[in-house]
C-alpha cells in the first residue's frame, strides 16, 4: 500500500505504536497538540536538531529504511553525548512523497524505535507532511545533564591531553565502498559499510567521560580535523595532534590499502565516525584509564597555547597546520 491510500492520520496511529521506553519522564507523548515532559530538578535541558535530506545524507540505493531511521536518531543522541548530557524525549518530522510504500515509512520508525530502545529514550510527538521531492526527515532530541558535567566547546585549557574513543575514518571509508559498489576482495567491506549505514552514537560514554573531568568535547560528526578546530577556536587555545597516534582500525588499514587512499585522511576528513574527541587534564586522564570504562582511549596530541596555532605532527616530526577542511554543505 502506498502512503496515498493510508492517509497522514491513519499513518500516525501506526507510528504510535512502541514509542515509550522510559514513562517517567513523558506525561503527554504522542496525540495532543503537544508533549508534557517531566524534567529532573537541578538538571539543565539540552535540545539538538538533525535534518537529512534524500541525495545530500543519504542514498536509499544504499540504505535501507529501518538502517536510515536508526542513523536519523544515533546522530542526534550523539550530539547529546558530547554535551556530557543523557538523552530523554524525541520529536521527529517528516515530509513524505506520497508514493511512498507505507512498509516503507513502518522500517524506518523500526529503525528508530530500535535505538531508542537501547537508549531508553521515548518518541512524543512530530509532524508529518507530503514532499514533492524526495524524502526529508528531521529529528529533536531533549535531552537533561548536570550542570557541574556540562561539556562546552570552550572548556579546553593548555597543558591538558587531547583524546579521542574508538577508532576514526571506518565511517568515510565505508561510503566510499558504498559509492564504489564493487567490494569483491575486501574482506573488511561489510563492517565498514556498517559503521556508515549505522554509526553506534556514545551515549553511555560522554557523561562518563564528563563526570572523570572532561573538560571539552565534541562528537565527530565532520572529521577529526574539523573537530579539532572547533574545540581549538572556542576555548582560544592551540592543538598538537599526532598523526601517528590516531586511532585506525585494521579494517580501515587493509580496505583503505585496496583503494589507494590514506587510511588516516579518511580520520581527519571523512567524518561521520560519531566518536567522542575530548580534552582531559593528565591526572584525571590517569584515573579515568584505571576505572576501565569499556571503550578504546587514545591520547592524539595536547592542548598547547593558541599562539602556536592548530597543528599536526608527521611521523618524521614535520609539523604543518591542521586545516579545518570537512564536509561543508555550501561549499
Ligand atoms: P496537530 O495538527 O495538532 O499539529 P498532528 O495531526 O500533526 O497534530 O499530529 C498528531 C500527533 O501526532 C501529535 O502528537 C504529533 O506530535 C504526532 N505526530 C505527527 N507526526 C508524527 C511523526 N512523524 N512522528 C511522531 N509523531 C508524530
Ligand atoms: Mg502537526
Amino acid at each position: 500500500m502506498q502512503l496515498e491510500q493510508l492517509g497522514e492520520f491513519a499513518l500516525i496511529d501506526l507510528i504510535k505504536q512502541d514509542t515509550i521506553n522510559k514513562p517517567d519522564s513523558v506525561i503527554v507523548g504522542i496525540g495532543d497538540d503537544a508533549a508534557v515532559l517531566n524534567s529532573t530538578p537541578g538538571q539543565l535541558q539540552l535540545v539538538t536538531t538533525d535534518m537529512l535530506v534524500e541525495k545530500v545524507h543519504f542514498d536509499l540505493g544504499t540504505s535501507t529504511a529501518w538502517q536510515l531511521g536508526y542513523k536519523a536518531i544515533g546522530v542526534n543522541l550523539s550530539d547529546i553525548a558530547a554535551m556530557g548530557g543523557i538523552p530523554r524525549n524525541i520529536v521527529v518530522s517528516i515530509a513524505l512523497p506520497k508514493e511512498l510504500p507505507v512498509d516503507f515509512v513502518v522500517n524506518l520508525y523500526d529503525g528508530m524505535k530500535e535505538i531508542c530502545r537501547e537508549f531508553d529514550v521515548n518518541i512524543v510527538g512530530g509532524d508529518t507532511v507530503s514532499s514533492p521531492h524526495g524524502l526529508i526527515i528531521n529529528v529533536t532530541v531533549i535531552g537533561e545533564v548536570d550542570p557541574k558535567q556540562l561539556q562546552r566547546r570552550s572548556g579546553a585549557r593548555e597543558g591538558e591531553l587531547v583524546v579521542i574513543t574508538g577508532t576514526l575514518g571506518d565511517s568515510g571509508c565505508g561510503l566510499d565502498l558504498l559509492i564504489k559498489g564493487n567490494w569483491e576482495g575486501y574482506e573488511s567491506a561489510a563492517l565498514l559499510v556498517e559503521r556508515h549505514l549505522m554509526p553506534k552514537p556514545q551515549v553511555h560514554i560522554g557523561p562518563l567521560l564528563a563526570a572523570f573531568g572532561s573538560t571539552s568535547m565534541n562528537d565527530i560528526s565532520d572529521g577529526l580535523a574539523s573537530e579539532v578546530n572547533e574545540i581549538a577556536l572556542a576555548s582560544h587555545v592551540g592543538m598538537r595532534i599526532y598523526r601517528e597516534k590516531i586511532p585506525l582500525s585494521s579494517e580501515l588499514r587493509t580496505a583503505a590499502a585496496l583503494l589507494e587512499k590514506s587510511p588516516v585522511e579518511y580520520a581527519l576528513y571523512g567524518g561521520e565516525d560519531y566518536q567522542l574527541l575530548f580534552t582531559i587534564p593528565p591526572e584525571q586522564f590517569n584515573q579515568l584509564v584505571e576505572a576501565d570504562i569499556g571503550v578504546p582511549l587514545t591520547v592524539i596530541g595536547e592542548v598547547i597555547n593558541q599562539s602556536q596555532g592548530t597543528l599536526l605532527v608527521d611521523q618524521d616530526d614535520q609539523t604543518s597546520k591542521l586545516e579545518a577542511k570537512g564536509y561543508n554543505h555550501f561549499r
